[in-house]
């Protein structure tokens, strides 16, 4: 008897629709592409529950006539070739005749269209990879697809989709990479009922930009040099030095308008701002790469996601070129306007604003404590205890405050010898520790005007499900509007600190993060917003200090756990003990 069983076509269908269907953005990726191959003006999205309920395209294309209709699900089925030569001069996104059937075979379909040229279209309704109902319609010239219930007779595939706001994401980034990629078209997108995006036609680069992403961005675009080299040509738009982000989320590449990940090209990019960006920072780009069909093949992977060059490092030279080249124009046009932007070249750094001084504990600071009765119901509540913190007359104890060396180190005469303190690396470990306590007991100051944080769509979803993290770390934070986050409180030691920048790193990390565990993720993201909030409410080396703040910082560090490191591991204290002065005096 033998052991090989021929699979039906639909269990067969429902296998190989994995290649191409793995999550609802790939999905959404295919409809958008046959809508573009449809020669549409526009385009309309709209998704439920992260794509998993429901993703519908519409149209307003070429449309089908009832017998293609009928013939665009079946596995193979294409308009757009019919040799594989023909993949030499693709123009069309699509040409394997396989997303649909795919589609088709994982998901429920209602697929709705007419030709330009019809009164009348048809509408199929399509299960299990075969059409179970059609019926005549008369509807506008388009195509209407309709996805319900992704991965219904598939569980195996279903308990992989991710949270709604994740796929939800992905989502966003394919739709804003579609639309980037064809500005003269017009795209809407509504999440949930939501309309997130409302993409009217434009005519630059720029504008699309600014629909798609925060204003602010568009302020700092730069166009990219068009670089022509033998038949390669590198356009688009890139942010100059002074602006980055902290995640590579808005670096978009796209090829012969294809959006693709390629790990190499993207490394190309950030070669041409390496003397630019601090490390970690991010620039936000959107690179065009054009060359002639030929020259790249699209067929490499399942969901075209990757290209492959047929000269992969003259391309990647050009993309840096024309970076590097863009980046140094910019820096020299604003040099000769009498502007304050920092030169790049010379000097890396960004330059800092002269320190304005800063108190440990300002003397007299009123500050309003969450009240911390022992009987309190559940944790935190608006009820607040407002308590004048005087700074406290320390007394020197067991120790002679000596000096500020270099405005950077304290210096303290002890019974053991003399003992050096960096001022900056004590207090970002007191802070650390501080903010590692139950947000109950750190101090908070409720904002007299709340800060309103303005964010894009995209940076918007991922940050709503974690504002809890915030919270937690005592930032009350509440959603203001579509885009805007309000403060209303945050730790005293924050007072100072740039909270926009606090926030946009959060964005940065968790974009970054997003393939990790659940509670791991939780766990990092904690631990990295405590360390930066240290960080950036800590004295910095330089800043003036009187000898009071300094004697508390000294006090405080002695109470303080780990107090023998800050956060990142550096030492916060040295002692040179009296033997070894000695010693070296030769007085032993
Ligand atoms: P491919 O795009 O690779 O040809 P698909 O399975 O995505 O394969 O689509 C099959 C065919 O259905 C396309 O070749 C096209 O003729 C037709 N089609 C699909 N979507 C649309 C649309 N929105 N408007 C017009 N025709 C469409
Ligand atoms: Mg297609």
């Amino acid at each position: 008897m033998g052991k090989i069983n021929k699979l039906s076509p639909y269990e067969a269908q429902k296998i190989a629709a994995g290649e191409v269907i793995e999550r609802p953005a790939n999905v959404v990726k295919e409809l958008l592409e046959n809508s573009l191959d449809a020669d549409s003006s526009s385009i309309s999205l709209i998704i439920e529950d992260g794509g998993k309920h429901l993703i519908s395209v519409t149209d307003n294309g070429c449309g089908m006539s009832s017998e293609d209709a009928r013939l665009s699900i079946a596995h193979h089925a294409t308009s757009k070739i019919k040799t594989i030569d023909d993949l030499e001069h693709i123009t069309t996104f699509g040409f394997r005749g396989e997303a649909l059937s795919s589609i088709a075979a994982v998901a429920k379909l209602t697929l709705t269209t007419q030709e330009r040229t019809s009164l009348e279209g048809i509408t199929l309704t399509i299960e299990e990879g075969s059409i179970c109902k059609e019926t005549a319609s008369a509807s506008l010239a388009g195509t209407s697809i309709a996805v319900h219930d992704l991965f219904y007779n598939v569980p195996a595939r279903k308990k992989f989709l991710k949270t709604k706001e994740t796929e939800t994401r992905a989502i966003m980034q394919l739709f804003q990479a579609v639309c980037l990629a064809h500005i003269a078209v017009h795209f809407k997108l509504i999440s949930d009922s939501k309309l997130v995006y409302n993409c009217p036609a434009v005519t630059k680069l720029e504008d699309r930009i600014t629909q798609l992403f925060d204003v602010a961005l568009n302020n700092s675009l730069i166009p990219l040099n068009l670089t022509e080299k033998g038949n390669i040509c590198i356009s688009g738009a890139i942010t100059h030095h002074q602006h980055y982000r902290y995640d590579r989320n808005q670096i978009f590449l796209f090829v012969n308008r294809r959006w693709v990940k390629n790990y190499k090209l993207t490394s190309a990019i950030l070669k041409g701002y390496a003397n630019v960006l601090p490390p970690q920072k991010y620039p936000s780009a959107f690179v065009f790469v054009t060359l002639a069909p030929y020259e790249v093949d699209i067929n490499t992977h399942p969901r075209k996601e990757e290209v492959q060059f047929l000269h992969p490092r003259a391309v990647e030279q050009l993309v840096t070129q024309a970076v590097f080249d863009t980046l140094e124009k910019s820096v020299l046009a604003s040099r000769a306007q009498p502007t304050t932007m920092p030169s790049f070249f010379s000097d890396q750094q960004e330059k800092k604003p002269q320190p304005t001084i800063p108190s440990v504990f300002p003397p007299g600071t009123t500050i309003q404590l969450p009240n911390v009765q022992a009987n309190r119901p559940n944790g935190f509540t608006n009820e607040q205890t407002t308590i004048s913190l005087e700074m406290a007359s320390l007394k020197p104890k067991n120790y002679t405050f000596l000096g500020y060396l270099q405005k950077t180190f304290m210096l303290i005469e002890k019974e053991e010898g003399l003992l050096m303190i960096d001022a900056h690396a004590a207090h970002e470990r007191i802070l650390y520790e501080q903010f590692g306590h139950r947000f109950q007991e750190i101090p908070i100051v409720a904002l007299i005007f709340p800060h309103i944080i303005k964010l894009s769509p995209g940076d918007m979803n991922v940050l709503r499900p974690h504002l809890g993290i915030f919270e937690q770390h005592a930032i009350q934070v509440e959603i203001f509007g579509e885009q805007e986050l309000r403060v209303n409180a945050t730790p005293v030691s924050l007072q100072k600190v740039n909270l926009d920048d606090l926030f946009r790193q959060v964005v940065g990390w968790i974009n970054e993060h997003q393939t990790i565990e659940q509670s791991l993720f939780f766990k990092s993201i904690s631990e990295k917003l405590r360390a930066l909030m240290a960080c950036k409410a800590a004295v910095k080396a330089g800043d003036n200090l009187s000898v009071q703040e300094m004697q508390q910082l000294i006090d405080t560090l002695e109470k303080t756990g780990n107090r023998l490191t800050c956060p990142h591991g550096r030492p916060t204290s040295w002692l040179i003990s009296s033997y070894e002065l000695e010693k070296k005096f030769k007085r032993t």
